[in-house]
Formats: C-alpha cells, structure tokens, sequence
C-alpha cells in the first residue's frame, strides 16, 4: 500500500516536470493491476457511482440501489438477480427468509455467505417485482462487469434468469447453460436457478442441488481443498 502511494506521488512530481508519460515495463504492469491500493480507489468510485445512479428508470421506483456484501478479498462471489423490496429497505442481498434459505443451501455445500462477495445483476429493485427490462440490464451492467473486474473472483455463482443477460449477447435459457463452468476473463462462473424460484418449482430443487455439488467440486479443485 505505502509503495502504492510513494509510485503516485512520484508520478504526480514527474508530471508537474513536464513528463506526460513514462514507459512501463512488464513487472510495473503487473503491480498497477494487483495493487489492492488501486483496486480499491476504483472500487470506492463504483460504489459512488452506483450511489447516485440515475442511468434508467428504475432509479425512480428504488429507496436505495444496492452495490453488494461481503468482503472485498473474498475468492469467491454470488450474484443474484435484483433487489427485491426486503432486500431495497435494508439495502443489502439476501435479508429474511431469503437469508436464512440461503444459510441453509451454502451450508449444505460446506460454505457460508462470508465466503462470498454477494451482489445484484441489477443494482435497484423493479416496479412489483418484474424482471428487469433490456434497457434496464443494458444501463446496469457495466456496474457488475467492473465489480468483476476489480474484485477479480476466482469463481463465480450466479443464481437466476438475470445474471445470464449480463454476460450474453444471445441470449440463452438458462436451462441451457446451467451447471457448466464458464470462463469469464480470469473468473469461473456457474450459472444455475434462484433459491426463491425453486420455492415455487419444487422440481427445480434437484437441479440446483446438482449444481451447487458442481459448484463444490470447482472450488476445490481451483482452490486445492481436498
Ligand atoms: S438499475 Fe442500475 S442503471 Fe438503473 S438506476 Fe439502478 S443502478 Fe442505475
């Protein structure tokens, strides 16, 4: 962090000089990219971002959006749909029953929340409930993907019908996707069904029960658990 803030404040006395730029090599590179100290600085603007976000209607039906949970080093992320009207009052994912249904299926694969950065597709809650509109995802997702990018999640899972619009153009079902590791950039994601849509489809139980032993089994492998 200190070698962090000692690089800037040289860059900043260079550029007074008259420098405008200077040629970085390989391992200068590669410390700019990993340096938690720049990570974060980008992160805070996200979440600011995100704070005052009026980039689709949405932001007219919201009490307040909601950038995520959890810590910020986690190996691990959870994204989940959109805030529902629970989640919009308290600002966080996953309040409730939700939250204990969750406990209980990371539980069943041996983890817990605290083992997730857990955030929304979506960052404001819709008018009743709906799904997010095209236009709504497309104003939105760039929050996500920079979430991605700097928190840098060695594997990802994602729960519902949302999270798929944000990383595909084509659109597919989910039914079609669930279940395999996608490779994102350096993140492995697994898409599979919300906890709040088997409630209602008790069928869908064995699939996401599958899934999350898929999800077990990533994780350790990437992370050398035995
Ligand atoms: S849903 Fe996303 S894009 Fe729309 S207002 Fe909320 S934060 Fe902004």
């Amino acid at each position: 962090m200190d070698i962090a803030k000692e690089i800037k404040k040289y860059l900043i006395y260079l550029n007074e000089l008259g420098f405008s730029y200077i040629p970085a090599d390989e391992n200068f590179k590669k410390l700019l990219k990993n340096n938690t100290y720049f990570s974060e600085n980008n992160l805070e603007k996200i979440k600011n971002a995100i704070a005052n976000c009026e980039k689709c209607p949405l932001c007219r039906v919201r009490k307040q959006p909601i950038w995520g949970e959890g810590d910020l080093e986690a190996k691990l992320m959870l994204i989940t749909e959109f805030p529902d009207k629970d989640e919009d009052f308290y600002g966080k994912p996953f309040v409730g029953a939700m939250e204990e249904l969750l406990e209980k299926i990371l539980k069943s694969i041996n983890l817990t929340r605290k083992d997730f950065f857990i955030t929304h597709a979506v960052k404001c809650k819709t008018p009743g409930g709906r799904p997010p509109e095209f236009e709504e995802i497309s104003a939105c997702k760039t929050y996500l993907l920079k979430q991605i990018k700097f928190l840098n999640p060695k594997l990802i899972l994602a729960f519902g019908f949302t999270p798929p619009k944000i990383f595909f153009d084509n659109n597919p079902t989910l039914s079609s996707i669930r279940g395999q590791p996608i490779k994102i950039k350096d993140s492995i994601i697994l898409f599979t069904y919300h906890p709040n849509y088997m409630l209602k489809n008790p069928a869908v139980k064995r699939l996401l029960w599958e899934d999350l032993q898929k999800f077990r089994k990533f994780y350790e492998q990437i992370f050398k658990i035995s």
